[in-house]
């Protein structure tokens, strides 16, 4: 039989042995090569002295590829059940060092089986992937308890997230990131490289959780700044800051903020400056 370099069989023998059809709804588009999941592993940083939370192993090429750069454990949260046999052979194959909790990633909470440091390593599920970095984002205190996520997102999700002011991707993924995180992107993969395509270029990026956030700002009052001003993101700030209630040119000059500038010329000082005034009016 053939072997990988891991000495486990090729995913795609792994995807045929088990029937692991992918499935649109689970967000299923599998990478079958272990020269670039490993090269997404090792963008994840040193592994050795950490705990990796990944989701959605799928078939397990990501999660194997992490275990070859010498992950100390690896914690995997699949929801589809017809991938644990495969994911079994994996852990058999590196003992004591997987678990696959069986799961929705929304829904399990898999702290207490981590140990610091963790980093969180995913080929992310688009249909949930958003939602799950927001999450991990906005925990109730800061620092959170991950170290670093290396993550693929569609790349215009990707580049949401990396966006610096005057951008069109400017927005309020850029700024929930940039806020408590140095983010960056890493480096694209092409449709071809899954399995089926999906229709456009993902990219992985990478995020280190800072020790405090970069600007002194409550982050509620951030976000609701952040809210009002990209959801009339053409329009000047005195005009979208009437959301917030009260006299939104007051704010401003409160802010050191002309008014007649629009969200997009905003950096995350500045945003972080109108959080401090509106907390303070
Ligand atoms: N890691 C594998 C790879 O790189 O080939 C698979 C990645 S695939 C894009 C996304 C995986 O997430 C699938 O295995 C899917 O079953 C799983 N998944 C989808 N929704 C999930 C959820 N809510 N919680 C946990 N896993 C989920």
């Amino acid at each position: 039989m053939n072997r990988s370099p891991d000495g486990l069989p090729p995913l795609r023998e792994v995807i045929a042995e088990h029937g692991l059809a992918p499935r649109k709804s689970l967000g299923q588009n599998f990478l079958f090569d272990l020269n670039l999941t490993a090269r997404i592993a090792r963008s994840a940083g040193k592994l050795e002295e950490c705990d990796v939370l990944e989701i959605g192993p799928g078939p397990g090429g990501l999660t194997r590829a992490l275990l070859m750069e010498g992950a100390r454990r690896v914690l995997a949260i699949e929801r589809d059940p017809r991938c644990l046999p495969a994911l079994a052979e994996v852990a058999a194959h590196y003992p004591g060092r997987l678990e696959v909790i069986e799961g929705d990633a929304l829904k399990v909470n898999p702290l207490e089986k981590l140990s610091a440091p963790i980093r969180i390593v995913a080929n992310l599920p688009y249909n949930v992937g958003t939602e799950l970095l927001i999450r991990w984002l906005t925990p109730a205190v800061w620092p959170p308890f991950w170290s670093s996520m290396t993550l693929m997102f569609q790349k215009e999700v990707a580049e949401r997230i990396v966006a610096r002011p005057g951008s069109k991707a400017y927005g309020r993924l850029s700024l929930l990131a940039q806020w408590r995180c140095d983010a960056r992107m890493v480096f694209e993969v092409p449709p071809k490289a899954f399995t089926p395509p999906p229709k456009v270029t993902s990219a992985i990026v990478h995020l280190t959780s800072r020790p405090a956030p970069l600007y002194p700002a409550r982050a509620d009052l951030l976000e609701r700044v952040v809210a009002a001003a990209f959801g009339q993101r053409r329009k000047m700030l005195r005009a979208s800051l009437r959301a917030l209630g009260g006299d939104a040119e007051a704010l401003l000059e409160a802010a050191g903020i002309t008014p007649t500038r629009r969200a997009e010329t905003l950096d995350l000082g500045e945003f972080c400056a109108l959080a401090r005034a509106l907390e303070a009016r």
